[in-house]
């Protein structure tokens, strides 16, 4: 692939309503020549950076010095932006009062401490068509992975059958809030008063739905909830475990190290070590302030604009889903038969097209980001998109508009009627096009 460096792009910032936080955009070279404006349609994957996050970091950097241990006043400053964001992460998650705010990395994070933190024998259930970050750290023979029904009610029904089976002890159902596929979303309040029923905990995964709909431990009445900070417009490398503290508290720590520690002695045979019983417990090594400040100030921001944020992803999602309809061979894929609330993502194949060519040429032509493939849910996309097991999937977010529906709706319909105006390849083993003239920003110059 030919890249070369050195177009001034510039960063721009979209709003687009007044009471809609505004991200961060740029600009994006076209094959074809020329540039254009990126209609970011991978929300899914990780979102831009809210203008707000990027400016509260910038007034932060000044201040940034070690948490906790530091007599200096940046390190008092630190400290309190650190702790101050698990208050404002348990208020965001509905947190009840005795739950606990860990700091991880990101959901994948949160879910393999959660699964280490998990006493013996506990009896995991859960749908195989979760996202692997859900599907794969659970070890050990109990753990049931449900084949996903095809109506939210069969759902919550087999759900209650896996739980009736699960031998006596600790019971833990582990759900995603919204799928990364479809954006369908799971009767999650259902399926929890289910658990509960069964002597079980409930795990939400919210690395989807947290972005787009308010949740609460509290409301939905589940144990934990997992997120990460990138797919909430906080590109800074946190996310977080919320829930309950006891299996935490009782747990070996994630990491062994500073921080984790309240004492640790010299024996003759080795060393005693007393770890702290709070969330730092698992958060062993210097923590990522700056992060955790982002991830707290985007949760902010987005709680205090829900319902407009809702209303917006809504119309869009219709204006996307009718215009996806119009396309020809186009097929929505769909976990569920009964309608359901949905997150603006849509997956869908178009007959005739390999998902890695089509998303390809929608960045090259026309400056469209999209994903493709199995989305890190390969049993969920095989099941649904049937022989290529492969989709082109779109997802919405603070950044969409309108612009961006209606030019990626009508570079299908053009594709479909024409086919691309450029050539592809695989130099690289993905699609892309060759050659390739777009020149990448100068930052990366040299
Ligand atoms: N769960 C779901 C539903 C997701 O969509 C993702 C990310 N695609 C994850 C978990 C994992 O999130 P992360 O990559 O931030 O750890």
């Amino acid at each position: 692939m030919t890249l070369t460096v050195g177009s001034t792009i510039d960063s721009t910032e979209i709003r687009v309503r007044q009471d809609i936080p505004a991200v961060l955009g740029t600009r994006v070279p076209l094959v074809t020549g020329g540039e254009t404006g990126y209609a970011n349609l991978d929300h899914a994957a990780s979102a831009p950076c809210l203008a707000a996050v990027r400016d509260a970091v910038d007034a932060f950097l000044p201040w940034y010095a070690s948490a906790h241990r530091g007599a200096g006043f940046a390190s008092q400053v630190s400290t309190r932006v650190y702790e101050r964001a698990r208050e404002v992460l348990r208020k965001f998650a509905g947190a009840r009062d005795r739950d606990t705010v860990i700091f991880t990395r990101n959901t994948t994070d949160a879910l393999n401490l959660l699964a280490r933190a998990l006493p013996r024998h506990t009896s995991v259930v859960l749908f195989d068509t979760e996202h692997h970050a859900a599907l794969l750290p659970w070890r050990g023979p109990n753990v049931v992975r449900i084949p996903a029904p095809r109506t939210r009610l069969a759902a919550v029904a087999a759900v209650e059958r896996a739980l009736a089976g699960c031998p006596a002890g600790p019971r833990l159902v582990v759900l995603t809030g919204a799928s990364n596929v479809t954006g369908e979303t799971l009767p999650v309040a259902e399926i929890a008063a289910v658990a509960r029923r069964h002597g079980a905990r409930t795990a939400l995964d919210a690395a989807q739905l947290a972005p787009h709909r308010p949740i609460s431990l509290t409301g939905l009445d589940v144990d934990y909830v997992v997120l990460s900070g990138h797919k909430l417009y906080a590109p800074f490398g946190a996310g977080a475990l919320i829930g309950r503290a006891d299996w935490l508290r009782a747990a070996t720590p994630y990491l062994a190290g500073g921080g984790a520690t309240k004492a640790v002695t010299r024996h003759e045979t080795g060393v005693g070590v007393t770890w702290h019983t709070g969330p730092e417990r698992h958060e062993a090594g210097s923590p990522n302030i700056v992060g955790v400040h982002a991830l707290a100030v985007a949760c902010e921001q987005l709680g205090a604009h829900w319902d407009a944020l809702e209303a917006h992803e809504h119309a869009l999602l219709e204006r996307l889903r009718a215009g996806l309809a119009a396309v020809p061979g186009l097929a929505e894929l769909r976990l569920f038969d009964d309608e359901s609330d949905r997150t603006g993502t849509v997956s869908f194949t178009l007959d005739g097209f390999e998902p890695g060519w089509l998303s390809a040429v929608l960045s090259a032509e026309y400056g469209i980001g999209v994903r493709d493939g199995a989305f890190c849910a390969h049993i969920a996309t095989r099941r649904l998109a049937g022989q290529g097991a492969q989709a082109v999937r779109v997802s919405l977010g603070l950044g969409t508009t309108e612009e961006h529906i209606d030019r990626l709706v009508l570079a299908l319909r053009q594709i479909v009627a024409r086919g691309a105006r450029w050539t592809y390849g695989r130099p690289a083993g993905r699609w892309a096009p060759v050659p390739d003239p777009r020149p990448l920003p100068p930052f990366l110059a040299g």
